[in-house]
């Protein structure tokens, strides 16, 4: 009885939703393994992201597949329909502004399937170690933190991370993945070895370098408008047991760069003689030494600003880390002195701390228990991310960290240096043209407490005046994590790049049915004035 008015719901909501695009007994008749829900709750929660900065029409239904071949052939329906639908891969649903939301379509939910819980229906394949090849296989979905876990039984680590571990692999995937260790292993996208995909013709496909290698390249990177990838095979490296991190601090822009970008050329060099992580923070507010990024400053370690910088100007923190083993424990302080030796930070100011490998990985995770448990998590996060090429990032610094932020962030703003000789050139991430290039993090969450610096509509429009200060003064930022709501934007977005990114996706998705919330493409059978319609 419950199944059929459930059912009957479905049926009108979708007749209500759609009007007479969709013939609903396209999605009602779909058989797969797994199941496809028109529980409001789940649409309700596919609707949303971590940034609640944009809520689309809700979805039609959201699939929660059992297998790569019930995502064939949801997409295989959608591409043959009549009518039309959309269909978007939704990884944690971490993004900030809707990407993973479809217009007029349905969610495939490819992480925490409820089937994996339930153990009712088949459930998508378990991650799979391979010790000798080291590497690993695993679902589009796995959240990275899952990933560790099951390589650390046979003693392997993936060699590239992002700072966060509740992120998909196939949601990581489709941007690039970056954290300390890009400069050394580049990005996540630079350590696959193999995809199975999903295109937007509903095909199977396995790719790599050696087999369908332009649809390897088009899906990393690729924000998900190629493909859904359903099952990734990733480098793996032996995991070392303990992390020595440490924090130095600069009140030198230019020593605190000079500094970062020596630490990442030293990539070639044997892993005695380099740092194993790189990245770094802007501290402009003293407030900032109880934000999540900085629990580190321990009471034992305190730092009072002030007393650094008597001119409450902007500090910069060199975050490194050398990973070890307990058997080599007797020869870490000697390799981080001789390497700490060759720094300019202001002396006095070294915080080390050393733990396991796996907490430091999972360092961001226990932040956000904090602000779970005082309700500063699900806040609106209006974050920006932008690489910006190494000859420009002294200017940066004038007009953004010393001029358009004042003395308030409202979030952790993270700087680090990147090598673009180890990122591939021919997936379809999207750097500066320079050697080195910096990542700039502003990620800042809006509160509703009365103050005006942390309100959503501040927040956005001091995005809006960095955006512009960046085009004005011709520093060629590009966007990470891009957002864009106009074909002319994406297209300069991409640059040289475009012709072969529309190339791929008339090749893979020529209806353009998937990841529309990225608002890259218009369906083919949406116009572009409805395609804005759905969303509020
Ligand atoms: P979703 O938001 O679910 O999806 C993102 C996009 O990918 C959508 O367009 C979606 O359609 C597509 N997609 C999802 N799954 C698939 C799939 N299987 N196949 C094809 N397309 C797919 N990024 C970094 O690089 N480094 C960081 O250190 C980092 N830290 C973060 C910390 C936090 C707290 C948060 C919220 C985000 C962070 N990010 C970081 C950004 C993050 O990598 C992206 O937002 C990523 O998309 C999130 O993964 P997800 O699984 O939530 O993806």
């Amino acid at each position: 009885m419950a199944t059929k008015l459930l059912l009957t719901f479905a049926i009108c909501r979708l007749l209500v939703t759609v009007g007479l695009t969709l013939d609903p007994t396209e999605l009602l008749l779909l058989g797969v393994d797994g199941q496809l829900s028109f529980d409001p709750t789940d649409v309700e929660t596919a609707s949303l992201d971590f940034g609640l900065l944009t809520r689309a029409a809700p979805p039609l239904a959201v699939l929660h597949p059992a297998s790569a071949q019930d995502i064939a052939q949801l997409v295989k329906t959608a591409y043959g329909s009549n009518f039309g639908f959309t269909v978007s891969a939704r990884g944690h649903g971490h993004s900030i502004n809707g990407q993973t939301q479809p217009a007029n379509g349905v969610v495939v939910q490819m992480s925490g399937s409820k089937l994996r819980a339930s153990g009712r229906i088949r459930k998508p394949a378990e991650p799979r170690v391979w010790p000798g090849e080291r590497y690993v296989d695993v679902w589009g979905g796995e959240l990275w933190i899952d990933v560790l876990r099951s390589t650390l039984e046979y003693g392997l680590a993936p060699k590239s991370w992002t700072d966060y571990l509740y992120l998909s692999v196939g949601g990581t995937l489709s941007n690039a993945g970056i954290s300390g260790q890009a400069f050394n292993h580049g990005p996540q996208i630079s350590n696959v070895h193999e995809l199975d995909v999903v295109t937007g013709k509903g095909d199977l496909l396995t790719c790599s370098e050696e087999q369908n290698s332009e649809l390897f390249h088009a899906v990393l990177g690729g924000l998900g408008q190629f493909g859904i990838i359903t099952r990734a095979r990733i480098s793996l490296e032996p995991a070392p047991q303990k992390v020595r991190w440490i924090r130095v601090l600069y009140s030198n822009f230019w020593a605190f760069t000079r500094d970062q970008e020596y630490l990442i050329s030293l990539h070639a060099q044997t892993g005695s003689q380099k740092f194993d992580y790189v990245e770094g923070f802007v501290i402009v507010d003293e407030g900032l030494i109880n934000n999540w990024r900085s629990s580190f400053f321990s009471p034992r370690n305190p730092v009072k600003i002030s007393s650094l910088d008597p001119n409450g100007g902007v500090l910069y923190c060199l975050e490194i880390t050398k990973n070890y083993q307990e058997s080599t424990a007797s020869t870490i302080d000697k390799e981080v002195e001789s390497l700490l030796k060759k720094l300019n930070f202001i002396p006095a100011t070294v915080f080390t701390t050393d733990l396991l490998y796996v907490d430091f990985l999972d360092r961001v995770h226990k932040a956000e228990l904090k602000l779970r448990s005082k309700g500063l998590w699900e806040v609106p996060h209006p974050w920006l991310n932008l690489f910006v090429p190494k000859s420009k990032i002294a200017d940066f610094d004038k007009g953004v960290f010393k001029g358009i932020l004042g003395n308030k962030t409202s979030g952790p703003i993270l700087i680090y240096p990147m090598n673009k000789n180890k990122w591939d050139h021919r997936s379809s991430a999207v750097t500066p043209d320079e050697d080195v290039f910096y990542l700039v993090a502003l990620l800042r969450s809006a509160l509703d407490n009365g103050e005006e610096t942390h309100s959503l509509e501040y927040l956005t429009d001091q995005n809006r005046q960095i955006l512009r200060f960046c085009d004005d003064a011709g520093i060629n930022a590009k966007q990470y994590l891009p957002h864009y709501t106009t074909h002319e934007e994406w297209m300069d977005h991409f640059g040289n790049k475009w012709d072969w990114f529309y190339k791929m996706k008339m090749e893979f998705d020529p209806r353009h049915i998937l990841a529309s919330g990225q608002q890259i493409f218009t369906p083919s059978f949406l116009s572009s004035t409805k395609m804005a319609a759905s969303w509020r």
